[in-house]
């Protein structure tokens, strides 16, 4: 049985050449970067190259990098990291309702601690309005944080307005982006749109787990949240994870070679899924599905379904989705986003999500297709016999 997977929001299978480079990192350059030794000095200088590399990507400097963990310390870092260092400027912090969780509880817990946070409600595609946005800035914002591309239904948030925006009514505040699900997806020039901070991760660009990275613009202030050996400019103490920062670069260079054909047959793969799908009885697609939407992730609800037994009958048959939003936590919980977006409740527990990769084909998505008319056919007739 072939695999078909579809689950890359959640993560992807990293390119063979990035295992390659990483067992190479492991077993010939381990040394601690920190070391003043040859073998120090040669895992630093991989650290340099891997820089260098995501910064030309960025088009930043490679001093503006920092590592981290995974996708949601990056998070936790330019959210709690700067609301701490500028609570002097104010108390006031805006995001979306419609956020990930490593944004979401940064901002619950930075409400215990004193500051007070606007969330931004969505339309019926997942977007905020700009002029909610607008109305939500006042004199105490100092940081608007706000993810480029949401992880459940692909909607793309207006990233660059609200830089101009921000622009415009009072430059000082910071702009943090969540760019998890965007990076790889769009060429994403931190610099030139007028984000102060961007979180990245490896494993969602056929990278490795256990990777993450921050682009901090230099003027921003931001309080470290590991202390320790003053790695990375003491902005994020820790022995770094060399093999996992070249197999973030690696996976970058090899995304972003090919990026324009690898994308346009990700939306010509999107556009078929969903003209597919919307032929089918009660099968309802949430969220835009154009190019003002991500390549990678549509989001369907279909009646009188159960999310979790369709997920399970499609694993059964080699095929991986997800209801809701998979890397968030093993407990499903009512999704946010859909709330957010008005998604009638009916089909709360009725959704699944898949998410593509460059790996994916037009043959897999006819495969699934069938797959799922003949398991929801199934549901439905014992449903009605209940
Ligand atoms: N932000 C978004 C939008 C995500 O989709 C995810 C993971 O799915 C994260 C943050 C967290 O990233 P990581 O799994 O690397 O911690």
């Amino acid at each position: 049985m072939e695999e078909i997977y579809l689950d890359n929001s959640a993560t992807t299978r990293p390119f063979d050449q990035v295992r390659e480079v990483m067992n190479e990192m492991m077993e010939f350059s381990y040394g601690n970067p920190s070391s003043m030794h040859h073998m120090g000095y040669q895992a630093e200088q991989k650290i340099v190259q891997a820089k260098k590399v995501l910064a030309h990507v960025l088009k930043v400097e490679p001093k503006e990098l920092i590592f981290t963990s995974c996708g949601t310390e990056a998070d936790n870092l330019a959210i709690i990291g700067t609301a701490m260092a500028n609570r002097r400027n104010g108390n006031h912090l805006i995001t979306t309702t419609i956020e990930h969780p490593a944004v979401l509880r940064c901002m619950e817990f930075l409400e215990t601690q004193g500051f007070r946070v606007t969330y931004l409600p969505v339309d019926r595609d997942g977007c905020v309005c700009m002029e909610q946005l607008e109305q939500a800035i006042c004199q105490d914002t100092i940081l608007i944080s706000m993810m480029y591309v949401n992880n459940e239904v692909g909607s793309v948030q207006p990233i660059a307005q609200t830089a101009k925006l921000i622009q415009k009514i009072n430059p000082k505040i910071i702009f943090h982006v969540d760019a998890v699900q965007a990076f790889g997806k769009f060429v994403i020039r931190p610099k030139k749109l007028g984000i102060s901070l961007l979180s990245i991760s490896g494993h969602k660009i056929h990278g490795p787990k256990g990777i993450g990275l921050l682009y901090a613009d230099e003027k921003v202030k931001m309080h470290p949240l590991l202390l320790g050996g003053g790695q990375q400019q003491a902005r994020r103490s820790g022995t770094e994870n060399v093999p996992g920062i070249v197999g973030l670069a690696k996976a970058t260079e090899l995304i972003y070679q090919s990026f324009a054909e690898d994308i346009k047959r990700l939306y010509d793969l999107k556009r078929y899924f969903v003209e597919e799908i919307s032929q089918l009885d009660g099968f309802y697609i949430n969220g835009k599905t154009n190019e003002e939407s991500a390549p990678h992730i549509v989001s369907v609800s279909i009646d009188d379904i159960r999310a979790e037994v369709v997920l399970h009958a499609l694993e059964q048959k080699g095929i991986y989705v997800s209801s809701g939003s998979a890397c968030a936590s093993n407990h499903p919980e009512i999704s946010r986003t859909l709330k957010a977006m008005g998604i009638p409740s009916r089909h709360y527990d009725a959704t699944l999500r898949f998410s593509f990769s460059i790996f994916t084909t037009k043959e897999q998505l006819t495969q699934t297709i069938e797959a799922l008319k003949q398991i929801v056919l199934v549901q439905r007739n014992y449903r009605k016999r209940d």
